[in-house]
């Protein structure tokens, strides 16, 4: 790692029972970026991201954010350290209302400051909804709520699984836009998703896993206009 990353995973592995997962993962996600994880179903995309939000212990290597060692520690801990973890699946509390999951999140990540107020700029249609159950809003809209969320904690560096599963063409645009704009307030992005050839459109650099193996590295212009890429993910 270099002083200047904000993420840096090294060496890392990690393993459901005896079934290894992760194989001596390395990677760097430095200030402002927005990097890609991409890889086919069960390649290990979502098992990275647990591995890095303290979801699942790791059973090799060490992952450093700004500056601090943070292997080994709890989610709450890391949420607190700045790293905001939208899974799949969203995972909003869908018997509170969409404005109680906003305020229901700690606020200590020490990133820039979202109030209830910015995440409805950001996502009008959540405005109207403000004081319905999140359990009954379309799976897009729960997705804003998720984000929204992610952002309520004030996170340097926001890991996304999947943001644009299950959403229509028009909802997967905006979405990713607006994670696209974060980098402008100067969070940080990890990215996992199947829209391989969105997600390279917004990313900066990018990460190809195959069976729990990093395969490739480099730009996202590079990657995406890799011949054998664009054969085996992009449909070409
Ligand atoms: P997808 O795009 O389908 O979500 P992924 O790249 O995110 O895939 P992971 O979900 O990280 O892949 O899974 C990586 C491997 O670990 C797969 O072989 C999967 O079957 C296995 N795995 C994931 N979760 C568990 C679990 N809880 N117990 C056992 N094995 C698991």
């Amino acid at each position: 790692m270099s002083e200047t990353d904000l993420l840096a995973v090294d060496g890392v592995s990690a393993a459901y029972g005896k079934v290894v997962a992760l194989r001596e993962i390395s990677l760097v996600v430095r200030p402002g970026e927005i990097v890609a994880i991409l890889g086919a179903n069960g390649a290990g995309k979502t098992t990275l991201l647990n591995a890095i939000s303290g979801v699942l212990p790791i059973t090799a290597g060490r992952i450093h954010f700004a500056g601090q060692r943070i292997d080994g520690r709890k989610p709450w801990q890391l949420s607190r350290l700045g790293i905001s973890h939208v899974p799949e699946g969203r995972e909003i509390f869908p018997a509170m209302t969409v404005e109680a999951n906003l305020k229901i999140v700690d606020a200590f990540g020490g990133g820039p400051t979202f109030g209830v107020a910015d995440i409805l700029d950001m996502f009008p249609r959540l405005k109207e909804r403000l004081t319905q159950n999140a359990g009954s809003l379309s799976g897009g809209e729960q997705q804003m709520l998720a984000i929204g969320r992610g952002l309520m904690a004030r996170p340097r560096l926001v890991l996304f699984d999947e943001p644009s599963l299950g959403l229509s063409p028009f909802f997967t645009k905006f979405v990713l836009g607006a994670i696209a704009d974060l980098r402008r307030k100067g969070i940080s992005t990890l990215l996992v998703e199947q829209n391989m050839r969105a997600a390279l459109k917004i990313a900066d650099r990018a990460y190809v896993l195959r069976v729990g193996s990093l395969v490739r590295q480099g730009s996202a212009r590079d990657i995406a206009a890799a011949p054998d890429i664009q054969e085996a993910y992009l449909g070409a």
